[in-house]
């Protein structure tokens, strides 16, 4: 810094002296020597200091929200923020918000009618607006017999608590991907043999709903990435999911595949849109060969037949 400002000031100097028309200063033939200022300092004119700008009110082209998308549960929007935003909220979840405003945010399968869809702009202004989430009828089978009786044993909490970790810790890492932004396609097509939402109720206690949809094309056949993304889990032998492969899409966006008998995939790869990640099996916790898929974003549990349409 102070070999810059010797460097400039020796500049300057040659600068005004050559104006003059008397070009002899022997600190413009060495800059490099100037290290200190010379005992006698060249009298540079300071440019006059601009003068301040008059703060201009900020004016904002977007003052709202605009999106579109699946406004029901298990639902998602895709949109961009209002200019100037600092930071935006669905409900109390945080939106990770892209550079040029683009944003993803989803309706959890239980959510409420409505949720406010808030932005903090950077003049202090706040938009917000009420999202109505419509309701959806879910398949809820009431039963007549008891839930199964007691807990998990001791025995197999002891291998399931370290799967549970890991499933966990690959869905809170956040790598950036845009695989959020695409149009999803169905990872394998097949006949459907299980909806997401699905749920029994035995003798009026709530079992756990179905997670993701189940789509049965045979064993072995290959299945795809719906969308571009990093894998950040790719194991087998979980005692419930057997094979799994969890890719994050970014944004909060995950999706995970259960049952593999094949995966061709390593953590930490990233994937593109229609990419051979495994194959269709039974491992873990399956009655027949089938794919489960499942979407989450952040902790909403999603629809996948909403990302990817209809099965041709
Ligand atoms: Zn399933």
């Amino acid at each position: 810094m102070k070999r810059f400002a010797a460097f400039a000031g020796a500049l300057s100097a040659a600068v005004s002296l050559g104006l003059l028309g008397a070009c002899t200063g022997t600190e413009a033939a060495a800059p490099e020597t100037a290290s200190e200022p010379a005992g006698q300092p060249v009298a540079a004119p300071d440019p006059a200091p601009a003068p301040a700008p008059e703060p201009e009110p900020v004016v904002y082209q977007n003052t709202r929200f605009s999106y579109s998308g699946e406004l029901t549960q298990g639902g998602f929007i895709r949109g961009t923020v209002p200019d100037g935003t600092q930071s935006a909220t669905l409900g109390e979840q945080e939106l990770a918000v892209a550079e040029d405003g683009s944003f993803f945010a989803a309706f959890d399968r239980d959510s409420p009618a409505n949720l406010a869809l808030t932005a903090t702009i950077d003049n202090g202004q706040v938009v917000q607006e009420t999202l109505a989430v419509s309701p959806r009828e879910w398949n809820i089978q009431r039963v007549n017999i008891a839930r199964r009786p007691g807990g998990a044993s001791e025995a197999f909490m002891k291998r399931r608590r370290p799967e549970l970790d890991a499933i966990w810790d690959a869905r809170q890492m956040r790598t950036g991907s845009t695989g959020w932004q695409q149009d999803f396609i169905w990872p394998v097509t097949g006949r459907i043999s299980g909806l997401f939402g699905r749920q029994r109720i035995y003798r009026g206690e709530p079992g756990s709903y179905h997670s993701g949809i189940d789509i049965a094309p045979g064993n072995g056949v290959p299945f795809v990435a719906p969308a571009d993304g990093v894998v950040v889990l790719a194991r087998s032998g979980f005692s419930l999911e057997g094979g799994l492969i969890i890719i994050d899409h970014g944004a909060g966006l995950n999706s995970a595949f259960l049952h593999a008998s094949r995966i061709t995939v390593e953590e930490g790869e990233s994937v593109r849109q229609g990419e051979h990640i495994g194959n269709v099996g039974s491992s873990g916790r399956a009655t027949g060969p089938h794919l489960h898929w499942s979407l989450k974003w952040n902790a909403a549990r999603l629809d996948p037949l909403l990302f990817a349409g209809p099965m041709d």
